[in-house]
């Protein structure tokens, strides 16, 4: 079985939406996701999910919805996202494709639908052309989230949802002592909370594969460190500093050519950075900037 976890379902585009979904399941798809980014793709989108059991949808302005959104749109947004089929916030991003004009309005809108997929606690789903420096910027800001929470925790200890988020931009800027360390303190308050007991799973597993991949390089046994090095790249979220440093791992122990294919998918939206080494290294010391 398999999930389709991004397409744009519309009467826009398709006469007969029903038939689709069929379609779907024939070829054995048990999931569609559908992305709602304007105002009206979202009340479609909520409307087929209310419709099909399989239909879920992420929902986002697109940055071609700069223009039009306003304060009341923002609103909407964050009602709709308590929707039970939502399951995420997007598509989100930048697109310089057809200009710059707009780029500050744009940076604007990713980062105030960043901070709601957060406040939320959903996952993004980002759409990012002739922009991957700004998409990367406007990521990392992500760290100033740390201040913020240990902020919060300060006044409040105990609270978990924000014990929880802190342990999850841990993961994102490389932090996993302090990411199982501030998890820990969540599980104290909520033992029996299976959602923060997976994540402190996933956190633990993450440690012990970076603590066997080191004792591989150690011992010169560069394969086996190379399949546990790719497999961490693909497990931690992407443009977070742990990714990246498990790319520089990759590369300085293992095998440069490989390091360069892995990051050549990291940015595939960057097409033309795919044709030459040369491109490749362009890319790399943007990457590592
Ligand atoms: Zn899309």
């Amino acid at each position: 079985m398999f999930i389709d976890t991004h397409c744009h379902l519309s009467i826009d585009d398709y006469d007969d939406i029903d038939l689709v979904i069929k379609e779907n399941r024939n070829v054995e798809i048990s999931n569609i996701i559908i992305s709602g980014c304007s105002y009206d793709s979202i009340v479609e989108s909520l409307e087929i999910s209310n419709k099909y059991d399989d239909v879920f949808v992420t929902i986002g302005y697109h940055p071609d919805q700069v223009e039009v959104v306003d304060d009341e749109k923002i609103e909407f947004l964050k009602e709709q996202l308590k929707h039970p089929k939502v399951v995420g916030v997007g598509e989100i991003g930048l697109d310089y494709h057809y200009g710059k004009e707009n780029r500050d309005a744009q940076i604007v809108l990713f980062e105030k639908q960043l901070k709601i997929a957060e406040e939320y606690n959903l996952p993004v789903v980002i759409h990012s052309r002739d922009a991957t420096e700004d998409t990367i910027e406007c990521l990392k800001k992500y760290k100033e989230a740390i201040r913020d929470y240990k902020k919060a925790l300060e006044i409040n200890p105990k609270n978990t949802k924000n014990l929880n988020r802190l342990a999850s931009v841990f993961i994102l800027v490389g932090n996993l002592g302090e990411a199982k360390m501030t998890q820990q303190k969540t599980l104290n308050v909520e033992p029996n909370n299976s959602g923060y007991k997976e994540q402190m799973g996933t956190i633990e597993k993450i440690i012990e594969d970076e603590q066997k991949m080191k004792e591989k390089i150690n011992e010169n046994k560069f394969d086996e460190a190379e399949e546990i090095c790719k497999k961490l790249i693909e497990k931690v979220p992407a443009f977070t500093d742990l990714k990246k440093y498990y790319i520089k791992i990759l590369i300085e122990n293992v095998k440069l050519q490989e390091a360069l294919i892995f990051i050549s998918k990291e940015i595939t939206f960057e097409d033309k950075m795919k044709d030459s080494e040369f491109d490749y290294l362009t890319a790399l010391t943007l990457y590592f900037d």
